[in-house]
């Protein structure tokens, strides 16, 4: 099966019991037990249910890994997977992550002990050299998050091989339709399933696929130890989204292109920030790794332009954190969405005061441009 077929027809895509299209909803919390003690294959639905189960198999195929597990949100994966390391183990961290994951590193893991070496992704020779004998794994998005920077998963998870330490990729801005991890090298992938995997801004959750038996079973046992799993009712909605991602993904890209191109001519853009352009330092990586180049473009106003002005002045674009959803958002990171980075932290990462985050959504390109530009027209 090919990517958009598996989409729609992979995973339980059809209940066993009724041949229903649509994997049904089983709110159950318990199953009933036949006999005692025979370990049922459903018995209590943070350890399994069927909705979450037929979610979790989708997600194994389409990053093309072993297994898939669900979770409340993509911070609940991603702190899941760092669970299974302990007190002493050190990682190598990207310098550009989503705010709450950087908050999550530093006012939580550190304090279980964990310890990090935060390096540009885009450097290998620094990753090789921030590597320890207690280094245990690599962590990093591409593309990133604000910045849309590009690692080079195969690059990175080579060294990793090397060092034997694992490769952990958040894939949340990507999205398998346009990169696979784990078929560059990579050992674990996550996702805030919140973002283009529902599509929809109407579910917040997060998924881990690994391809590695060793780390499945480890995900699989805190999944159940910790408990931060996806209910049955998300699990179906998400299901719903992922059906439409590949033709939501082709949108997202062409209205992407037709947004670029518009920012590129127009003076009153100082920086855009997007891998799909010629100029970005990463375009290379990203045509070489990513079947597109997805739909999050950053980018700055000329000095002395009013940002605050502009992204509140506009009409059919949302002022809004999130991203990936049908409809056309734009926010200013170092007031939301990366907002827990202490601001000397932030300018050294490369993320300024001025700098809009803008995901394309699914509206008609031109009404997406035409209310860029009046929004640009009220500040002159
Ligand atoms: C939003 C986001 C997260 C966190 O996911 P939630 O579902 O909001 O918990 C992690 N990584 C990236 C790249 C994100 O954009």
């Amino acid at each position: 099966m090919k990517f958009n077929t598996k989409l729609i027809h992979g995973g339980n895509s059809e209940d066993i019991t009724t041949g229903a299209v649509s994997i049904p909803i089983y709110r159950a919390s318990t199953f009933h037990q036949k006999e005692l003690g025979k370990n049922p294959k459903w018995e209590y639905s943070r350890t399994g249910n069927p909705t979450r189960n037929a979610l979790e198999k989708l997600m194994g195929e389409l990053e093309n890994g072993i297994a898939g597990f669900a979770f409340s949100s993509g911070s609940a994966a991603i702190h899941a997977v760092f669970s299974m390391y302990s007190a002493g183990d050190h990682f190598v961290v990207g310098s550009d992550v989503y705010g709450g994951t950087f908050r999550l590193i530093n006012k939580v893991l550190k304090r279980f002990g964990l310890e990090f070496t935060v390096v540009d992704m885009q450097d290998l020779n620094a990753i090789e050299n921030a590597i320890n004998n207690k280094t245990v794994a690599i962590y990093f998005e591409t593309p990133t998050n604000p910045l849309l920077q590009i690692a080079d998963i195969e690059e990175i998870a080579a060294i990793a091989k090397r060092h034997k330490i694992k490769t952990i990729v958040d894939n949340t801005f990507a999205t398998p339709y346009n990169q696979k991890p784990l078929n560059l090298g990579a050992d674990v992938v996550i996702h805030s399933a919140t973002k283009y995997l529902g599509g929809h801004s109407d579910v917040v959750a997060g998924i881990a696929v690994t391809s590695d038996e060793q780390i499945a079973k480890k995900i699989a046992f805190l999944q159940n130890a910790i408990g931060s799993t996806l209910g049955p009712d998300d699990s179906w909605l998400l299901q719903r989204g992922i059906k439409t991602l590949g033709a939501r993904m082709r949108v997202h890209h062409e209205n992407a292109e037709a947004v670029v191109n518009f920012l590129s001519t127009d003076k009153r853009i100082a920086r855009i920030f997007y891998p799909g352009l010629e100029s970005s330092q990463g375009h290379k990586v990203a045509a070489k790794q990513m079947q597109h180049f997805g739909a999050m473009i950053s980018f700055e106003l000329q000095a002395g332009l009013d940002t605050k002005k502009f992204v509140e002045s506009l009409e059919i674009i949302d002022l809004a954190e999130s991203l990936g959803g049908i409809e056309s958002l734009i926010e200013v990171p170092a007031v939301m969405t990366h907002g827990s980075i202490p601001r000397d932290i932030r300018l050294k990462n490369g993320i300024s005061d001025e700098l809009i985050r803008l995901s394309v959504g699914l509206e008609d390109a031109e009404d997406i441009i035409t209310d860029l530009k009046q929004g640009l027209d009220q500040l002159n």
